[in-house]
């Protein structure tokens, strides 16, 4: 069995009291949990994308959890860019992670593949751990398009200096994020094998296989059955990590699935 991911996005929610209480409530019911495997977090990754100044305030609370962030600046290192957060100031307040190409981005900040890129290599650069989004539109599925955006959104991997194990990338099919819409098995099954194929194309096969998670309406009802899916390393997950109880059933099913159950 592979290694697991359950990366929590928070999008433009919360504040310094509404996390702090979440990570108590979060703790509580990790401390509560009956039978947790040993080494569960050698297998079973789990983390959360907040928005920049909740990074700060979740810096020394999170043993239980690794820590990311939604978006990272397109300039390297630090310099005369108002407003900008760059990778090395995450990596400096203990980020992991960083969400790059979300489809809210590349749709209302109209973030083109070319920034995205250029994006993505400022996580790596930086040795953060880049989450690469992709995903098809509804009227892209609908027109037989959803293979052909992706691969286009996957062939930025072609111009990537990408290092070992520093690459995640999440599948979201854009008409499944927030509705409560969920792409049948066989579909998700297929997409995730055309992106570990297109991607090891892309990259001339020098890496070694990168997880694709799915992401798109994931809830703790739902979470062990996608995550049993061939090809499906974990999930991406929106709205139920605003919960803590939700993210922990979600998290709880990432651990079934190394338990055989
Ligand atoms: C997302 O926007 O990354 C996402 C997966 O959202 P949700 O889980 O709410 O569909």
């Amino acid at each position: 069995m592979t290694n697991c991911w359950v990366i929590g996005n928070w999008k433009m929610h919360g504040n310094p009291s509404s996390l702090s209480a979440w990570l108590n409530e979060w703790n509580q019911l990790f401390s509560e949990k009956n039978n947790l495997p040993q080494n569960h977090f050698a297998q079973n990754y789990c983390g959360l994308c907040l928005p920049f100044p909740l990074l700060a305030v979740a810096q020394n609370n999170t043993s239980t959890m690794q820590m990311g962030a939604q978006d990272v600046s397109q300039f390297p290192n630090e310099g005369a860019f108002t407003g900008e957060v760059s990778a090395d100031i995450l990596k400096s307040i203990g980020c992991d992670y960083v969400i790059v190409g979300h489809s809210e981005r590349r749709e209302l900040l109209k973030e083109t593949d070319t920034l995205i890129a250029t994006k993505v290599q400022r996580a790596l650069d930086a040795k953060l751990t880049a989450i690469l989004c992709v995903g098809e539109l509804a009227a892209d599925r609908e027109k037989g398009n959803a293979y052909k955006v992706v691969q286009q959104q996957l062939q930025i991997l072609e111009t990537l200096d990408i290092p070992k194990q520093s690459l995640i990338i999440a599948y979201e099919p854009v008409w499944a994020i927030g509705t409560g819409k969920i792409p049948v098995q066989a579909d998700i099954e297929q997409m995730h094998e055309f992106i570990k194929q297109e991607g090891a194309r892309f990259t001339k096969n020098q890496l070694e296989p990168f997880p694709v998670l799915y992401g798109g309406s994931v809830k703790p009802e739902n979470a062990a059955d996608i995550f049993s899916y061939r090809g499906v390393d974990g999930g991406l997950i929106g709205g139920a990590s605003l919960r803590p109880s939700d993210f922990f059933g979600i998290f709880c099913a990432s651990l079934d699935r190394h338990a055989g159950k």
